[in-house]
C-alpha cells in the first residue's frame, strides 16, 4: 500500500482487527454520550430500554443500542436529531422524500471535512494522485454524489471538474478537452455515455485519457460492472454511499475488487436479520446497521440502512482490515414480490448482462393481467437486426429460459431498439409496478 498519502490517514487504513475495536469503543462512547446528552429522540429511548451511556464500554456493547430508522429521521423533520446548535451548522442534504417529509442531514464544518477525508482516502485507495484529472459526472445538489465526490477529490489534490450528469456530448467534449483521467458517475449513466461515445465515434480507449471509474450510488451487478470495464477499457471501483452516513466515501472497492471496504474507524458495522434484529452470522444476508463515530452535527445510532449485504472477511491482500462486504444486492423495499417469488432486479440484470446481444439499459414493468401478475422485462438490443425474424426470435426464448431458471417465474421478454427505454440522469428507474392491489 502507498502510505505516503498527506491527505488521508494511512494509520487507520492499516489498523489491526484489535486497534479498530479498541478505536471504536473509544468513538462508540464519545458518540453515546453525545446523543444522549443533546438528542431528546435518544434521550427518551435509551430511558425506555433503561440505558444510560455508562453501559457501553466495549465496541460490542453497540448491540445495547437502540436502533434508528428511517421513519424517526421523517418524525423528526426537519432538525429534531441535532445533537449541535444549528449555527454550528454549516451544511444541509435532503436525500429524496417520494413519500411523506424527507429526511435532513445536518453537517458541521468538521463532518464535512471528515467526508472529505474518507472520499480522498477512497480516491488514493485506487490510485488517484494529485495529477489526475477528475470529472464528476454524478448529479450536484442535494444528491451527496456531487458535492461529496468534489470536496473529496479536491481534497486529494485533483483539479476537480463538476461536470453534473447529463449533457453527454458536453461530458465527452470536456473528457477529450481537460485530459480527464478520472470519472465518478451512476453505473446506468455510465452505459449511456458510451453509447453517446459510439454514436460520435468516439473510443475512450484512443480518444480519452481515462483511467479510473468510479461508480455507484446504485445497486448494479458484478456483470454490469466488467461490461462498464470493458467498454471503456478501464477499472470501474464500486462506491457506496448513503446520505445518513454523509454520502459517498462509506465503503469503496480497494484495487483487489474483492468486496467494499467500509471503514471502521467511522463506523461500526452490524449485518442483521431484518426480522429478528439479531446479527447473523458472516457470509449470510442480512440488513446492513450503520452506526457513525465521528459525526458532530447529527450522529446515528444502529441506522437500519435497509440495504442487503453480506460480511465477506476481515482482512485482504491489500492489507486493510476494515470489513469488506458483498455488493448491495438492492434495499429490502426494491425487493419484488411476484405470485410469492421474491425477485431483486439485480437478478434479472445480472442474466440480462450475459448476452453480448443486448445493450445496457432494461425496464421491468410489473402488472396485473385477468387477474395474474405478470413481469414484462423490456431490454434494448446492443445492434439492430430487426431483419432477421428468426434470430431474434431465438435470443428472446434464450433470455427467457435464462431469467425462468434465475428467479423461477417466466417473465415476459420485449426487445427494443436502443434508445427507446428511458434514460435518467440521476439513479436509474428499474421496475414500474402498475399492479393492482386488493384490499
Ligand atoms: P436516496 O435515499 O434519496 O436514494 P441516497 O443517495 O442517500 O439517497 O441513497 C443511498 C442508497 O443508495 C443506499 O442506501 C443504497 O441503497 C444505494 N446505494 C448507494 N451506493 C450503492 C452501491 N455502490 N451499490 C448499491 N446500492 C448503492
Ligand atoms: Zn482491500
Amino acid at each position: 500500500m502507498d502510505n505516503n498519502s498527506p491527505y488521508l490517514h494511512p494509520q487507520y487504513e492499516t489498523l489491526s482487527r484489535e486497534e479498530i475495536s479498541q478505536l471504536q469503543a473509544e468513538r462508540l462512547q464519545q458518540t453515546v454520550k453525545r446523543c444522549y446528552e443533546n438528542v431528546p429522540f435518544y434521550q427518551q429511548k435509551f430511558k425506555e430500554m433503561g440505558i444510560t451511556p455508562d453501559d457501553i464500554k466495549t465496541a460490542a456493547d453497540v448491540r445495547k443500542l437502540p436502533f434508528t430508522t428511517k421513519q424517526d429521521l421523517r418524525d423528526t423533520y426537519p432538525f429534531g436529531m441535532a445533537a449541535v446548535p444549528l449555527r454550528d451548522c454549516v451544511r444541509l442534504h435532503s436525500s429524496s422524500g417520494t413519500t411523506g417529509n424527507p429526511t435532513v442531514i445536518l453537517h458541521t464544518q468538521k463532518d464535512l471535512d471528515e467526508w472529505a477525508n474518507q472520499v480522498a482516502r477512497n480516491l488514493w485507495m485506487v490510485g488517484l494522485r494529485p495529477d489526475d484529472v477528475f470529472q464528476n459526472s454524478s448529479g450536484y445538489g442535494m444528491f451527496t454524489g456531487g458535492l461529496g465526490f468534489q470536496y473529496g477529490a479536491e481534497r486529494l489534490g485533483m483539479l476537480t471538474v463538476p461536470a453534473a450528469a447529463g449533457n453527454s456530448l458536453r461530458q465527452i467534449k470536456f473528457m477529450k478537452d481537460f485530459g480527464t483521467t478520472a470519472v465518478h458517475a451512476v453505473p446506468s449513466y455510465v452505459t449511456r455515455l458510451y453509447e453517446v461515445m459510439q454514436e460520435q465515434g468516439v473510443d475512450p480507449r484512443r480518444d480519452t485519457k481515462l483511467r479510473v471509474l468510479a461508480i455507484g450510488a446504485e445497486p448494479h451487478s458484478e456483470e454490469q460492472r466488467q461490461r462498464i470495464e470493458q467498454m471503456m477499457g478501464v477499472k470501474a471501483y464500486n462506491s457506496f454511499g448513503m446520505s445518513e452516513m454523509c454520502g459517498p466515501g462509506v465503503g469503496f472497492e480497494c484495487p483487489e475488487q474483492n468486496g467494499l471496504h467500509f471503514w471502521e474507524d467511522y463506523y461500526i458495522v452490524e449485518i442483521v436479520n431484518p426480522e429478528t434484529l439479531e446479527p447473523v452470522p458472516d457470509g449470510e444476508i442480512g440488513e446492513l446497521v450503520l452506526t457513525t463515530l465521528c459525526r458532530e452535527a447529527m450522529p446515528l445510532l444502529r441506522y437500519r440502512t435497509r440495504d442487503l449485504t453480506r460480511v465477506l472477511g476481515h482482512s485482504c491482500p491489500c492489507g486493510r482490515n476494515h470489513v469488506r462486504l458483498d455488493r448491495m444486492r438492492g434495499r429490502s423495499d426494491d425487493m419484488m414480490v411476484l405470485r410469492g417469488v421474491n425477485i431483486f432486479p439485480i437478478q434479472i440484470e445480472k442474466i440480462l448482462m450475459t448476452f453480448p446481444e443486448l445493450a445496457n439499459n432494461y425496464l421491468i414493468t410489473l402488472t396485473t393481467d385477468d387477474d395474474n401478475d405478470n413481469m414484462t422485462v423490456e431490454v434494448e438490443l446492443a445492434e439492430m437486426f430487426t431483419d432477421d425474424f428468426g434470430r431474434l426470435q431465438k435470443l428472446n426464448k434464450d433470455i427467457t429460459r435464462a431469467l425462468k431458471d434465475e428467479i423461477l417465474l417466466t417473465p415476459r421478454v420485449k426487445l427494443v431498439a436502443k434508445g427507446t427505454l428511458p434514460v435518467s440522469e440521476g439513479k436509474a428507474v428499474r421496475v414500474v409496478d402498475k399492479r393492482k392491489v386488493y384490499q
